[in-house]
């Protein structure tokens, strides 16, 4: 009889979850009109070439960002949305541009280098000319041993190009990475256990042994070695950017985090040269010749900069308006390329999925609500302000976190969408995945879930450790990785049509039932919640961005939030 009644038991909790399970009412004839105007009626190009062409790039504090949002405004008005407006939040650095840029080989050979500045770096007085100067550090170097080091190059260095580090040996790939995800792994991600937040913090420093002098982070070889450049005068600083085909990713000196870091005294003139014309430079002074070498860069600061903005617009509710559900992904971008791919295409597919749910006539019961953030690449500063704002944390409650029904953010290039993954219990993944089962024949495949309230990668992950349902994108990966995220070859050509119309057809469709549904998306309450973790002082650095690390690693070049 017990034996029987656990069955029995049993079976009727297979029933109940089955039932929840095919709870979703979908709307076929939404979803079917979402489709004909995301492919009939498409802006999404148009939108894309404004934020990269016209007002790409968009570094945090910058005219251009200012300017791209005050657009974005407009358009989604125009596309009869409301309450656009920028949010101003309070970052504290000077915006900075590099509005000239040149560099040349004048001997023994004449000819064009191909070189980036490096963001918060001054640029040069007029047209400067010197000598290259090979500079290798000594590896892990202590405090005293780098001093020492370096002031045996006091007089070299005066006046000079200094080429700091031998170049990095960049092999011909044989295997190229995959452009598109096969379904089978797609889904056998999705049917992995929820993800956890990282157990332990890795300390930046390794412990040291007991009586031995402490070796510097990479950090502070490179403050040190920028004031010693400083000090004694050195012309132009050159870092090698260490990958193929030209490429070069060039984000803000290492140790961005830091507020002194943003002082342009205390640095050189920097630029990361391709690898290609490093390599050659090198391997001239290696033979004993005298290189010279020309450089005019002009770079601007902007000191109104230190108030950033987030952009936000809005589809109003009806019955729910006072609910909202948000879509967005970060406007700032670094200044190598356009920041087409990194991340205009996230701001074009959320502004574009808002745009069909107006041209629909789609009256979403809770209010759609469209952000545009700021300050992500330097770490998710816009997105963290916006929740702290307006939200709180699950700790600390405003009255609107009540009110939040889950955020969708999308930052991982032109790849097509392929999942979902939220922040909450099971029966949030539940949801999405029957809300996104419909578009399996454009190859979104489903939603899993996560536990983690760690910060880092991008925006969706401050609501996430505020313990809100932030709501991430999987993509295909295309040439993320491996070209376009931050470096010089992020723009407008990099945009693979067909993926970011159909990505905007599943954010549209996800955003639509979310808002419309009965009840709010499930979210972890008081018995299921997860701890948040500790969360370091800084923004970490060198963070790798969401789903695969990149193929080289970025050398010395600062902060680096996808
Ligand atoms: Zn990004």
């Amino acid at each position: 009889m017990r034996r029987l009644s656990y069955l029995l038991l049993a079976l009727i909790g297979v029933v109940t979850v089955a039932s929840v399970a095919a709870q979703e009412r979908i709307d076929q004839g939404a979803y079917w009109k979402i489709r004909q105007e995301a492919i009939g009626n498409s802006k999404i190009l148009q939108t894309l070439h404004m934020l990269t062409d016209v007002y790409g790039p968009r570094l945090t504090g910058s005219p251009n960002l200012k300017a791209a949002g005050e657009w974005a405004i407009e358009q989604m008005h125009a596309w009869g949305m409301k309450n656009g407006h920028l949010e101003p939040w309070d970052w504290g650095k000077p915006g900075w541009t590099n509005e000239r840029l040149s560099a040349h080989i004048v001997s023994p050979v004449k000819d064009a280098l191909v070189v980036e500045a490096l963001a918060w770096t001054p640029g040069t007085s007029g047209v400067a000319r010197s000598q290259a100067l090979q500079m290798i550090l000594p590896e892990r170097p202590t405090r005293d041993t780098l001093t020492a080091y370096l002031d045996g190059l006091k007089a070299a260095v005066k006046g000079k190009v200094v080429l700091v580090g031998a170049p990095q040996q960049v092999l011909v790939t044989f295997n190229p990475p995959a452009l598109r995800r096969e379904d089978a792994d797609v889904l056998s991600q999705l049917n992995q256990p929820p993800a956890q937040g990282p157990q332990q913090q890795q300390p930046q420093q390794q412990q040291q042994r007991n009586g031995e002098p402490q070796t510097l982070t990479n950090n502070q070889i490179q403050e040190q070695l920028n004031q010693f450049l400083v000090a004694n005068g050195a012309l132009v600083r050159v870092n090698d950017a260490g990958r193929d085909h030209g490429q070069i990713r060039a984000f803000s000196r290492a140790g961005i985090a830091q507020d002194r870091d943003f002082d342009l005294a205390k640095a050189p003139a920097t630029v990361v040269m391709r690898n290609e014309d490093y390599g050659r430079i090198w391997r001239l002074l290696s033979d004993k010749r005298t290189v010279e070498l020309e450089f005019d860069i002009v770079n601007r600061i902007h000191p109104e900069g230190r108030t950033a903005y987030n952009v936000v617009a809005e589809i109003p509710g009806t019955d729910k308006a006072d609910e909202v559900v948000m879509l967005g992904g970060h406007l700032d971008s670094w200044h190598a390329g356009t920041g087409a791919t990194d991340n205009a295409i996230g701001c074009a597919v959320t502004m574009e999925a808002a745009r069909i749910l107006m041209a629909i006539g789609a009256k979403p019961r809770r209010t759609v609500r469209v952000a545009l953030w700021s300050g992500e690449e330097q770490g998710l500063f816009g997105s963290q302000a916006y929740v702290r704002e307006h939200f709180g944390t699950f700790e600390q409650q405003k009255p609107e976190y009540a009110k939040f029904a889950g955020y969708i953010n999308i930052d991982t290039g032109t790849g097509r969408a392929r999942a979902m993954t939220v922040f909450g219990p099971p029966a949030a993944g539940v949801v999405l995945r029957e809300a996104l089962a419909p578009l399996s024949d454009l190859g979104v495949l489903g939603a899993t879930t996560t536990r983690s309230r760690q910060r880092g990668g991008t925006d969706s992950t401050s609501f996430n450790e505020a313990g809100l349902p932030g709501i991430n994108v999987m993509q295909d990966p295309i040439e993320y990785q491996s070209y376009s995220w931050h470096t010089n070859l992020d723009t407008y050509e990099r945009i693979v049509e067909d993926d970011v119309k159909k990505s905007a057809i599943a954010i549209a469709a996800a955003v639509y039932h979310l808002a419309m549904r009965d009840e709010q998306l499930p979210r972890f309450g008081v018995e299921d919640m997860p701890r948040r973790p500790q969360q370091p002082q800084q923004q970490q650095q060198q963070q790798p961005p969401p789903q695969q690390a990149p193929q080289t690693p970025a050398v010395q070049t600062g902060a680096t939030n996808p």
